[in-house]
């Protein structure tokens, strides 16, 4: 038997093959979220009409009263959505619904686990949308035409969710778009007026578009209003719910969890908006992809511009999530106008302020939140103090460090803590970076400044390197990098030059300079160590050596720089290097302590087979001169 004439069956792209299956397991506890998704799109597709109507009022002439209208037919088995928005014409159906767009959608699918609690939080920052609805359904029927084409271009969409979908046109059909939902046999429970009427006020209250519910009545059909109808941003603060803000969170960002915090604000006066702004409780999978989504939703006096518009906020603060309402941008601003419009600027750099205002504010408050809003998001707030300097000591107080003191990796310690800290005489903070906390934690630059009880911060994230190149002061103190340059530390006699320290010590300073030359800058004696024999250190105008091995490593060629050398003329190795009267012995003793040094502090050696044969030659000499 031949098909309908152009009916067509076509396959999921494998990324939507592969997210559906998961879904329908892992979300499975979660599976009433289907219903916030397609009133979510409903919703998306009215936006979209009455931004379009702007340009062209008769696409909304026929049926000019935009709503959602939700149905269900108990003998049927079957739950309907249906909207008079945008529509979709057949190449975007096929489109929309049958593949997924978002860039590293792969990668993200390829971190699933199979522990279906992990892969819904994962699934949950990634966004699911039309597709939940087979998280209850064995068959959704779309049936949809697009706002200004001809009754003829509807089309029909039907998939049971195993790889394909068909896709036909039909001759009639009114504006908009209806998703009907053929409910499993066990999910009948969704067939319920008054259980549907409690989920779509939940998922709906917050819309601006009125939302009605069909239900069996006594006397035939009846709709019900379940809404109010107001967009929520635009309600008082005071009459607003936890839950109901909870709830609008989810709505925009398709985040399954709570967010961390909010903050709603009016502005009136010469600039006229209204910001809704939340803070999620976990980064998305996309964090650092470049092209993963970002920015506030945007209205003008109430009509939905755009999604997106990332021209509100600067690029660190892309987790943010929001809406911002303007009473005074035009009806018709694209993005190219926004870059080009001088208010924006100004709203900019206030809607940045709410943002570090609100986190200052969950820090004070809130230790534990602001915790795990570090864990989450430390790394782009870092981002900020390369990127935003205007902020740089707002920024700088909502930092969080691991230090010499800390037992563990985790960054809980603020500056304000450190200077809390600070011993007598110490007029300075100190940092290391490492590239890792074991490292940093164990590395012989640490010495000195540990035995003097001196904190200092362990800088180990992958971004550190870069932003300490922008911490200079904090409250009036100045920063120092213990693994650059000469150190000088309190009640250490500063005006001693180094020339000065290593007077004694010249002719075996001398010696080993001769030895290393081709591969150090110069040897002197140290004033950071205790239990090493020696360190590197890098000199002040150098690029540190993390960040030289990130720039190396991404193909830069990078002019060639010498480390220092500094030795512990207390230790018995170096005291025995300054013993030793046989050149040969003297050239490998030196070669290793300085492969030690660059070793401690997580380099790698240019030569390792050259090094084990010098290390085994020794021990053996060593072993027989015993
Ligand atoms: P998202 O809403 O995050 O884009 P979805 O999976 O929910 O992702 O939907 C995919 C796309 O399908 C939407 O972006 C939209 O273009 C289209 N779509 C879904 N539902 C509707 C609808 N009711 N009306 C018009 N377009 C829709
Ligand atoms: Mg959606």
């Amino acid at each position: 038997m031949s098909e309908p004439t152009g009916r067509e069956t076509l396959g999921f792209q494998t990324e939507v093959r592969q997210l559906m299956q998961l879904m329908i397991h892992s979300l499975y506890s979660n599976k009433e979220i289907f219903l916030r998704e397609l009133i979510s799109n409903a919703s998306d597709a009215a936006d979209k009409l009455r931004f379009e109507a702007i340009g062209a009022p008769d696409l909304l002439k026929d049926d000019p009263e935009l709503r959602i209208h939700l149905s269900f037919d108990s003998e049927a088995g079957t739950l309907s959505v249906t909207d008079n928005g945008i529509g979709m014409s057949r190449d975007e159906i096929i489109d929309n619904l049958g593949t997924i767009a978002r860039s590293g959608t792969s990668e993200f699918l390829q971190q699933m686990t199979g522990d279906d609690k992990k892969d819904a939080k994962l699934i949950g920052q990634f966004g699911v949308g039309f597709y939940s609805a087979f998280i209850v359904a064995d068959r959704v029927e779309v049936v949809t035409r697009k706002a200004g084409l001809a009754a003829d271009a509807t089309v029909r969409w039907e998939s049971d969710g195993q790889g394909e979908f068909t896709i036909e046109q039909l001759q009639e059909g009114s504006r908009g778009t209806t998703v009907t939902l053929h409910l499993k046999p066990e999910e009948k429970e969704f067939l319920d007026g008054f259980r549907l009427e409690t989920l779509i006020r939940k998922y709906s209250d917050h819309i601006a578009f009125p939302v009605l519910l069909e239900k069996d009545a006594d006397e035939g059909k009846e709709e019900t209003a379940v809404n109010s109808a107001t967009a929520l941003w635009t309600r008082p603060r005071s009459e607003i719910t936890e839950e109901e803000y909870q709830e609008f969170y989810k709505y925009l960002s398709h985040d399954f969890t709570d967010p961390l915090i909010w903050s709603h604000n009016r502005v009136e006066g010469k600039r006229e908006y209204t910001s809704l702004l939340f803070i999620p409780s976990a980064a998305p999978f996309d964090l650092w992809n470049r092209d993963a989504p970002k920015g506030l939703k945007l209205y003008v006096q109430r009509v939905f511009i755009m999604d997106e518009a990332e021209q509100f906020l600067p690029l660190y603060l892309r987790f943010v999530k929001g809406v911002v309402d303007s009473a005074d941008l035009p009806l018709n601003v694209s993005r190219e106008l926004l870059q080009q419009n001088p208010e924006l600027d100004a709203m900019r750099a206030a809607l940045t302020r709410r943002v570090l205002d609100m986190l200052a504010k969950l820090a004070k408050n809130d230790a534990e939140k602001y915790a795990k809003f570090w864990q989450e998001f430390g790394a782009t707030i870092k981002e900020g103090l390369v990127e935003d300097k205007q902020n740089a000591d707002k920024l700088m107080s909502l930092l969080r460090f691991a230090t010499s003191q800390s037992e563990s990796a985790k960054q809980d310690q603020s500056l304000a803590d450190y200077l809390e800290r600070m011993i007598d005489g110490q007029d300075k903070v100190y940092y290391l970076v490492g590239d890792s906390f074991e490292t940093a934690k164990s590395s012989p630059h640490l010495e000195q400044l540990r035995e003097k009880g001196l904190e200092v911060l362990l800088l180990h994230d992958k971004i550190d390197p870069w932003v300490v190149e922008h911490l200079t002061e904090f409250e009036g103190k100045q920063f120092q990098d213990v693994g650059r340059g000469q150190l000088s530390l309190p009640e250490s006699d500063d005006k001693l030059t180094q020339d000065a320290i290593n007077d004694e010590h010249k002719p075996l300073l001398k010696k080993i300079r001769k030895t290393l030359k081709e591969r150090v800058e110069t040897v002197n004696v140290s004033q950071r160590l205790v239990d090493s024999p020696a360190c590197v250190v890098t000199s002040e105008q150098d690029l540190g050596p993390q960040l030289r091995r990130m720039l190396e490593a991404s193909g830069q060629a990078l002019p060639e720089a010498k480390p220092v050398l500094e030795i512990n003329v207390d230790h018995p190795l170096v005291m025995r290097l300054s013993a030793e009267t046989d050149d040969s012995r003297f050239g490998d003793l030196s070669r290793i302590v300085l492969d030690h040094a660059l070793l401690a502090e997580g380099g790698q050696l240019d030569n390792p087979a050259d090094y084990v044969r010098r290390i085994n030659q020794y021990l053996l000499d060593v072993e027989t001169s015993a």
